[in-house]
């Protein structure tokens, strides 16, 4: 009994032994699984969503286990999206590994392998976690055998769709949601002209948009623009300061800028400007372009060029002549202290401001033109814009005639180009101040203008000089 009980352990005790060595060489020597070349490949899912910084892994499974490693090939497609990932946004590095592997190996190249001896593996991408506000972008991701592969039989293999990577900006979060229409950013502005942003709307669609954007992002509102904005206020003498400004770029969206006031008191002011008139080639931006990153860069490089200079010129016409010495501004209940005869949204029109002489020009003469352009006539608070502008930039200005058959446009130009407020803070002294051009302002009826400006008469269907007496006009 003694001796058949010893001989059983022994059996048992080699049969244990023959399982050990059975798992070592599973796993050390795997040349020794019969060899296996064919198999089934499929992934585990069409799309994936990461965040900054993380990780994003692709899951692979194999129906069998192969016996060499199987060569593969990874793609990174950003082309064919809207919204594309920057080559930046993350390491171009593949690093992948069998399900029953714990290392994982790194290719900087995009030809790896799925582990021989693996039922699954897993290839992973790291992303770059930077503190640029970013909108939400997008890679495809895919694996080919290539021709390498010759000696292989794998399925399935060509019917794997592309994974869709979303990647999450995770910065500035509490600054993104809309602004006004065509708006990129809002900024503060401080009293050194350090611009920092206070609202930003990533809210767009198309690959030029997005390159634009992440300019914007990087980089902040262009130098020259800062530039020429400073010099403009500066000309104010602390009349009215530069609170909030804004950065507009639609070169569809049919309006140049626009203008707020950020206090009661009418001495702080928000200009928004669209700055797709200080980079025209902005506009020509060609979303299928494969140099889009490139071609950004290469339209912020010409900024003199445009209608931006007139255009920061009229908005300030605005700030001058809605500030607190022009018009008596609301208490704090948004009501006028006082009766007033000429009341607008900002206050209560000062006798003796812009607008009122504007009004006893209109009253003496209706020798045409009345206003400097088309636009002056939507309303008296584009007329006085629109004027100021034209006074401001045009090279001569010539004088009323005195025989009273000038224009009412010329005589508002003169009226503004004498104003006391103005002349002490020298506005028309702007035009040789600011860098960007009032050259190649464009007319949309009558195309660049040169000095002096013209005005188009509808009834008549000319093209008529405000400087230009009414009985010259045919
Ligand atoms: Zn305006």
């Amino acid at each position: 009994m003694q001796i058949h009980n010893y001989r059983k352990s022994n059996y048992f005790l080699l049969f244990m032994l023959l399982v050990v060595v059975a798992s070592c060489s599973k796993d050390d020597a795997p040349e020794e699984l019969p060899p296996n070349l064919a198999a089934s490949l499929t992934q585990e899912t069409i799309a994936s969503t990461v965040s900054e910084g993380g990780f994003v892994v692709f899951n692979y499974n194999l129906t069998k286990i192969l016996s060499e490693d199987l060569p593969l090939t990874v793609d990174i497609d950003t082309r064919s999206l809207n919204l594309p990932v920057d080559d930046d946004d993350y390491k171009f590095e593949f690093q992948f590994k069998g399900d029953f592997e714990t290392t994982w190996r790194t290719s900087t190249t995009p030809n790896i392998f799925f582990p021989k001896g693996n039922i699954s593996m897993k290839i992973r991408i790291q992303i770059v976690d930077d503190k640029i506000i970013e909108v939400d972008e997008s890679f495809l991701f895919s694996i080919d055998l290539g021709e390498s592969n010759i000696n292989f039989d794998i399925m399935g293999a060509a019917q794997l769709e592309p994974i869709m990577v979303t990647i999450l900006n995770d910065d500035g979060l509490n600054l993104i949601r809309p602004g006004s229409p065509g708006e990129i950013a809002n900024y503060s502005v401080d009293e050194n002209y350090n611009f920092a942003p206070i609202r930003v709307n990533s809210s767009f669609a198309s690959y030029s948009e997005k390159a634009l954007f992440d300019k914007l992002m990087k980089e902040g509102v262009p130098e020259e623009i800062k530039a020429d904005l400073k010099k403009v206020f500066d000309s104010a003498e602390g009349d009215v300061t530069l609170k909030e400004f804004t950065v507009l770029a639609d070169s569809n969206l049919m309006m140049g800028g626009f203008v707020a006031h950020t206090s009661d008191n009418l001495k702080d002011w928000q200009m928004g400007l669209n700055i797709s008139f200080a980079y025209p080639n902005l506009s020509d931006l060609d979303p299928s372009s494969k140099t889009l990153t490139e071609d950004v860069e290469k339209a912020f490089s010409n900024y003199n060029d445009g209608a931006f200079g007139y255009i920061m010129i009229h908005e300030f016409g605005h700030i001058v002549s809605l500030n607190y010495l022009e018009v008596i501004p609301r208490n704090d209940m948004g009501e006028l202290n006082e009766e007033c005869t000429a009341e607008i949204v900002e206050g209560c029109l000062r006798e003796g401001s812009v607008a009122f002489g504007f009004e006893a020009i209109e009253e003496a003469s209706s020798n045409f033109p009345i206003n400097v352009s088309t636009y002056a006539s939507t309303n008296f608070s584009e007329d006085i814009a629109e004027t100021f502008a034209w006074a401001v930039i045009q090279d001569d200005i010539p004088m009323v005639s005195v025989d009273g058959t000038s224009s009412v446009a010329l005589q508002k130009m003169n009226f503004i180009n004498k104003y006391p407020h103005y002349v002490k803070r020298n506005y028309r002294g702007l035009r040789d101040k600011i860098n960007a051009d009032f050259t190649k302002i464009i007319d949309p009826f009558i195309g660049p203008i040169n000095s002096p400006v013209f005005n188009y008469n509808p009834e008549s269907g000319e093209y008529i000089s405000c400087v230009r007496k009414r009985s010259n006009v045919q």
